[in-house]
């Protein structure tokens, strides 16, 4: 899975909603965040980040960032 992580806390580009193919992309409180559950890591919404905020989660230490992304996707 994809997830959002701190560069797009107030960011107000929302290009990666734009092209996300099965919608999965939630507003959080600062941030927009990814369900991890329904991305189906396709990749197309990170290089249309301005911020650089949109990682794999195959990154080092991004499990935060996974809890982050699912708590506030789960709200809607
Ligand atoms: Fe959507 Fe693909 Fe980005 Fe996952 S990797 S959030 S499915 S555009």
């Amino acid at each position: 899975t994809y997830v959002v992580t701190d560069n797009c806390i107030a960011c107000k580009y929302t290009d990666c909603v734009e092209v996300c193919p099965v919608d999965c992309f939630y507003e959080g409180e600062n941030t927009l965040v990814i369900h991890p559950d329904e991305c189906i890591d396709c990749g197309v919404c990170e290089p249309e980040c301005p911020a650089d905020a949109i990682r794999p989660d195959t990154e080092p230490d991004m499990e935060a960032w996974v809890a982050f992304n699912r708590k506030y996707a789960e709200l809607w």
